[in-house]
């Protein structure tokens, strides 16, 4: 049992070493990886909730990294707030945004919005607005194209220049989400403070549809009011099963996204589904 014991506590130890490996070598590699072109940008379709039709989609960024594969945001997106490549990298899926919206336009697809994550470091940083209105110049692409979403808590602690930047961003035309909805602290004063276009009510209120949670349901049913009396448009995330879909047509919710109708899928995929239209 004792060598068991033993074992096990290597096993693990050897993961650790892989883990804190792979955090060094990701850390180390992601200043290449944009001149290297590892990273793509998959799109999630989101659908109208009436009556299925396509109505725009999510950028959602990979990194195709030489020894690791295809790595997830959520491993190394944390990991460029931290070592502040999350600005070049935020700036480089504006501009591949841009670069292939109008090689759809070019390719005659319809094209339709498509969101963008813009993190909290990105407003504080110089630059953001310039670099938004020189893509959409250089590719000439309407700014009705673009989205950005923006987490709740940029919104809470907002400096003044982070929110003349938003606001000169809405000025342009881009439409501003408020993103993961619900779960922070900022909601209702970040909606005060500057009217966003959209709210995208966060997957764990979705993943309670089925159990009749009655908090989280009230929740869903109070951000649709609010939304619909200061006419703002509703997304809901991670929408996943069919109930879900019943539950969030009845209370009038415009959009979903989510896996019921497709996960983020490949730019080629992506071309054929904005081909069929739904
Ligand atoms: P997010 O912005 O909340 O994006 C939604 C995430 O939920 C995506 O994961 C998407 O694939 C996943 N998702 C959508 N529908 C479903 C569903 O029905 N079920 C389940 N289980 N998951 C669903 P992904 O692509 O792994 O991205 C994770 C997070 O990484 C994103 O969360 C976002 O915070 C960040 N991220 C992704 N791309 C970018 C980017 O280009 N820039 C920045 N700054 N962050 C990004
Ligand atoms: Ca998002
Ligand atoms: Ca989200
Ligand atoms: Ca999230």
């Amino acid at each position: 049992a004792k060598k068991d014991g033993k074992n096990t506590y290597k096993l693990s130890s050897d993961d650790e070493d892989l883990s804190s490996y792979k955090k060094y070598a990701l850390d180390r590699d992601m200043r290449k990886a944009i001149s290297n072109e590892e990273f793509e940008l998959h799109f999630q379709p989101q659908v109208e909730t009436g009556n299925g039709s396509l109505c725009g989609a999510e950028a959602l960024i990979r990194w195709n990294h030489k020894e690791w594969g295809l790595v997830s945001p959520g491993e190394f997106i944390p990991m460029a707030e931290e070592n502040h490549m999350i600005n070049g990298i935020t700036d480089w899926v504006i501009e591949k945004v841009c670069q292939l919206l109008k090689e759809w336009k070019e390719k005659g697809l319809p094209i339709i919005p498509i969101a963008i994550n813009v993190p909290p470091i990105r407003f504080m940083k110089k630059g953001l607005f310039q670099h938004v209105k020189t893509q959409l110049e250089n590719y000439g692409i309407d700014p009705f194209y673009l989205e950005f979403e923006i987490t709740e808590d940029t919104l809470l602690n907002i400096e003044s220049s982070v929110y003349s930047t938003i606001q000169s961003l809405k000025d342009l035309g881009i439409r501003i989400a408020v993103d993961d909805f619900g779960t922070g602290y900022a909601s209702l004063a970040s909606i005060r403070k500057f009217k966003p276009n959209k709210i995208k009510i966060d997957k764990i209120f979705i993943d309670n549809i089925n159990n009749e949670d009655k908090v989280d349901n009230g929740i869903i049913c109070a951000t649709l009011n609010l939304a619909k009396s200061l006419e703002m448009n509703v997304v809901a995330e991670g929408v996943e099963e069919f109930e879900q879909l019943k539950f969030l047509k009845k209370n009038d919710c415009d959009v979903i996204q989510g896996y019921l109708f497709s996960k983020p899928v490949k730019k080629e995929m992506f071309e054929h589904i904005m081909k069929a239209g739904y």
